[in-house]
């Protein structure tokens, strides 16, 4: 399944060039054009699915255990110090292609770039904060 208009579908399907570091059938994995580090690959699942609420939970499970097993490859590979996983879905959360993927940050010690996963903190009041947890919380 494809989305012609989808630019990683492009990218699966070999018509626009990438550096390609693991392939299997269910997973193509990329550097990334713009790398946040030295290393910076995307996870493609060869299905189009646009994010986390359209992907299979059987895909979701498989391209967690690969971020997992390229996690270990990589970091001894670049000896990184450290890792990010990261994963947007829609604009509003910096998602700006609309095909599932996951992103593996490798992170470095001496990095010149060291806040690239940065964020202000939101306050909550005690109140606020319980009537988050009875929404979310599983019945
Ligand atoms: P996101 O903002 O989570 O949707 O991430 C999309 C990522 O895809 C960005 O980090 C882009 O740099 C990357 N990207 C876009 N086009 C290409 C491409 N042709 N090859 C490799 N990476 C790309
Ligand atoms: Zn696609």
């Amino acid at each position: 399944m494809r989305d012609e208009a989808c630019i990683f579908c492009k990218i699966i399907a070999g018509e626009i060039p990438s550096y390609t570091i693991y392939e299997d059938e269910d997973f193509k994995v990329i550097l990334d054009v713009n790398p946040a580090s030295k290393g910076h690959a995307l996870i493609l699942p060869k299905h189009h699915c646009a994010d986390i609420y359209e992907i299979d939970e059987d895909t979701a499970s498989k391209a967690m255990r690969l971020a997992k097993r390229l996690a270990l490859h990589m970091t001894k590979q670049l000896e990184c110090d450290g890792f990010n996983i990261l994963q947007n879905n829609h604009e509003v959360a910096g998602q700006t292609v609309f095909h599932f993927h996951m992103h593996l940050i490798p992170r470095y010690q001496n990095a010149k770039n060291k806040d690239i996963l940065m964020w202000n903190h939101e306050t909550f009041s005690a109140e606020e904060m319980a009537e988050i947890r009875d929404r979310l919380k599983s019945k």
